[in-house]
C-alpha cells in the first residue's frame, strides 16, 4: 500500500482541507510525488500556542506523508532578532515533540543569492531603485478601489538602478533614502503587485551576518524564494497570508524562469488560532516581559511554549488540543477552556496523587497516643494501578483545609463540624469535639477523636461517611509556596478592546501566592522540577525552578475541575 492509500483507510473522514489539498498533489505526481514543508519563524519573540499549531501542521504533514520539514528562521529584520530567541524556539519545537533532523536554514544563508537573483530582476527590466520617501511611496499606493501612480524613477536605465541598489549595500546611503522595488502594475486591484518594495536599508548588525549588510530582503520576496531554493513543496501559512499568494506566484515564476526550472511550491493558508482570555501578539508578550508585568517569557500565564511548559502543561496535552481545533478557512475564536481540558484529561493518566493542604488549619487528635506515628499507603493514581502506592505518615496532630471546617454547619456541609463524623483519606474516621479560638475569636485549633477501628482491615473500615478530606501530618509535614494561576486577561477578547491599554485589561488574581501551605513527606524525597502533581481535591500542580531546599515551589496548573 502507498502511504496516501494507507492514510486513506486510516483517516478518510478526518482529512482536513490541506490534507485534502497534499493527496490531490501526491495523486496528481506533483513534484515527483514529493512533501517538503517548512516552520519559518522569526526569531523575534519566543513561540506561543499559536505557533504550536502551525509546527503542528508542517511536521505532521511531512510525517504522514513521508516527507521533511524544514526548520527555518526567517532573520530578514536585524532589528528585533536575536540568538536568545533562535535558541528558545530550537527548544520549544523539540520539547512538542518534532525534529528538522539536518535541515535547520536561515533567511540569511540566502542573502547572497537572493541579491544575485534581485540584480537579475534590475537586468531584466523586473525592479527599480525608488529614490522617494516612504511617505510618497504610501501614497502614491492608490487605495482598493483607486489605481496607484507610477514613482518618477520607475522608468530610470537598469545601469542606474544597479549602481544605486550596491551603494544601498555598501552602508554610504542613509536608512530610508532608496528602496528596491519590483515592477508589477500600479493599477492591480491587488494592492500587493502595486510594485512592492523588496529591499530596504537597515544599518544594525544582524545576529548571524553582522555588518555584511546594509540592504535587507522584504518578507514577500525573502519568503517564497527561500522556498524555491529549499525544494519546498507545500508552503503552509496563516490566512492573512492568502492576499500575498499572488505575489508569493509570481515572484516564484520570476525565479522559475531565470532558473528555467519546472518546480514551484505551493502555498496554502489556513485559520490562525486565537484563544479566549489570551492574547497572542508577540510584541505585546514582549511588553509584558520587559515592564515586569509577568516574570519572564516563561510566566507560567503565558501563551508560549515555555511558559505552558512551566505551567505543567505536556507536550502530548498541548497536540490533543490542536488536534481537537483542526485547520479551516474561517478565523474564530477558541475557548481557552478546551486547553485546560486537554491537560486535566493527560495528567489525570499521568500526575500521582499527594497530599497538601493550602490554607491549613491543625486538628489535635486527643484519644490517639502522643508518640505514635502510622504509615499509610496511598495510590499513586486510582485510574492506573500500575503506578503503585506510596506511604504517608499519620500522627496525633495534622493540618486540614480551613474550609473544611465550619463551625456552624448546615445540613448539607459534609466535611468537619463539631459533632460529626468525617474520613481523613486512607486513614481513620474521626469526630470533631471542640475547638480553640484566640481573643479575636479566630479558630486556632479543631479537636477531634478517631475511631481505632475505622482504618483498611479494621471492622469499621467500610463504615459510611460522608465526608472525605485530606491532610497532612504536622511533624511530617513540608513546608511549600503554592502558585495559584488564574487566567491573564480578565475580559474574552483583549485584542478585540482597540480603546484600552491591554495592561489595564490584565487580571489582578492572575497569580495569586500562597507562602504557607504544606505538604507530605513524599514529595520532599522526590518533587524535581517540571514534575506534575495531583494535590488530592484541589487540582494539578507542577514544581517550579524557583524550590530552594527549604521550600517546595508548586505552580497550579489547572484545577480539577473546570470552575468558570
Ligand atoms: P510576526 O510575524 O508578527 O512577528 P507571527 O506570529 O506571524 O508574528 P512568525 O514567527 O512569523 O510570527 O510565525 C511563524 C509561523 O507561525 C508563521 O507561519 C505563522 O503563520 C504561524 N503562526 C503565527 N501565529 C499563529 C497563530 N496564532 N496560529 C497559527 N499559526 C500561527
Ligand atoms: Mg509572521
Amino acid at each position: 500500500m502507498t502511504t496516501v492509500e494507507k492514510n486513506e483507510e486510516a483517516e478518510k473522514k478526518s482529512l482536513n482541507f490541506i490534507e485534502q489539498a497534499i493527496e490531490n498533489d501526491i495523486r496528481e505526481g506533483k513534484n515527483g510525488g514529493r512533501v517538503h514543508t517548512r516552520f519559518p519563524p522569526e526569531p523575534n519573540g519566543y513561540l506561543h500556542i499559536g505557533h504550536a499549531k502551525a509546527i503542528c501542521m508542517d511536521f505532521g504533514a511531512a510525517q504522514s506523508y513521508g516527507g521533511k520539514c524544514n526548520l527555518r528562521f526567517d532573520d530578514t529584520n536585524p532589528v528585533k532578532e536575536d540568538t536568545e530567541y533562535v535558541d528558545a524556539i530550537m527548544e520549544d519545537i523539540h520539547w512538542l515533540g518534532f525534529d528538522w533532523e539536518d535541515r535547520l536554514f536561515y533567511a540569511s544563508d540566502y542573502f547572497q543569492k537572493l541579491w544575485d537573483l534581485a540584480e537579475e530582476m534590475i537586468r531584466r527590466d523586473l525592479a527599480y531603485v525608488d529614490e522617494q520617501s516612504a511617505e510618497i511611496i504610501a501614497q502614491q499606493k492608490g487605495t482598493p478601489t483607486q489605481a496607484g501612480i507610477n514613482s518618477p524613477y520607475r522608468d530610470r536605465p537598469t545601469e542606474e538602478s544597479l549602481e544605486l541598489f550596491r551603494k544601498m549595500n555598501t552602508g554610504e546611503i542613509e536608512e530610508g533614502a532608496m528602496v528596491l522595488r519590483a515592477k508589477i502594475d500600479m493599477t492591480s486591484p491587488n494592492m500587493h503587485f502595486r510594485d512592492p518594495i523588496m529591499y530596504r536599508i537597515i544599518k544594525h548588525p544582524h545576529h548571524r551576518t553582522g555588518n555584511a549588510w546594509n540592504a535587507y530582503p522584504m518578507y514577500d520576496y525573502a519568503h517564497g524564494q527561500s522556498d524555491y531554493f529549499e525544494g519546498i513543496t507545500h508552503s503552509i501559512c496563516t490566512l492573512e497570508f492568502e492576499v500575498h499568494r499572488p505575489l508569493y506566484d509570481y515572484f516564484a515564476t520570476k525565479l522559475m524562469e531565470i532558473e528555467g526550472g519546472d518546480y514551484k511550491p505551493r502555498q496554502i493558508e489556513f485559520n490562525r488560532l486565537n484563544l479566549t482570555y489570551t492574547m497572542m501578539s508577540k510584541r505585546k508578550l514582549l511588553q509584558l516581559v520587559k515592564e515586569g508585568l509577568v516574570r519572564d517569557w516563561d510566566d507560567p500565564r503565558m501563551p508560549t511554549i515555555c511558559g505552558l511548559r512551566r505551567r505543567g502543561y505536556t507536550p502530548e496535552s498541548i497536540r490533543n488540543f490542536i488536534n481537537r481545533i483542526g485547520y479551516t478557512k474561517y478565523d474564530g475564536m477558541i475557548d481557552v477552556s478546551l486547553l485546560e481540558h486537554s491537560i486535566r484529561e493527560d495528567l489525570n493518566k499521568k500526575a500521582t496523587r499527594v497530599s497538601a493542604v493550602i490554607d491549613p488549619i491543625k486538628v489535635v487528635i486527643t484519644n490517639y497516643p502522643e508518640d505514635l506515628v502510622e504509615t499509610f499507603s496511598i495510590d499513586n493514581n486510582p485510574e492506573n494501578p500500575e503506578e503503585g502506592k506510596h506511604d504517608i505518615p499519620f500522627s496525633r496532630e495534622i493540618y486540614i483545609e480551613r474550609e473544611d471546617f465550619m463551625e456552624e454547619a448546615s445540613k448539607k456541609f459534609f466535611r468537619m463540624t463539631v459533632d460529626k463524623e468525617v474520613r481523613l483519606k486512607g486513614a481513620y474516621i474521626v469526630k470533631c469535639t471542640g475547638l480553640k479560638k484566640d481573643e479575636n475569636g479566630n479558630i486556632e485549633e479543631i479537636y477531634c477523636e478517631y475511631d481505632p477501628e475505622s482504618k483498611t482491615g479494621m471492622p469499621n473500615c467500610n463504615k459510611k461517611v460522608k465526608g472525605t478530606l485530606h491532610w497532612v501530618s504536622v511533624k511530617h509535614s513540608y513546608p511549600a509556596e503554592v502558585r495559584l494561576y488564574n487566567r491573564l486577561f480578565t475580559v474574552e477578547d483583549p485584542s478585540a478592546e482597540q480603546d484600552a491599554d491591554f495592561r489595564t485589561l490584565l487580571n489582578p488574581e492572575s497569580e495569586v501566592v500562597i507562602n504557607k501551605a504544606f505538604v507530605e513527606p513524599y514529595l520532599k524525597e522526590n518533587a524535581k522540577p517540571g514534575d506534575k502533581y495531583q494535590f488530592q481535591r484541589i487540582g494539578y500542580f507542577c514544581v517550579d525552578k524557583d524550590s530552594t531546599e527549604d521550600k517546595i515551589v508548586f505552580n497550579r496548573t489547572v484545577s480539577l475541575k473546570d470552575s468558570k
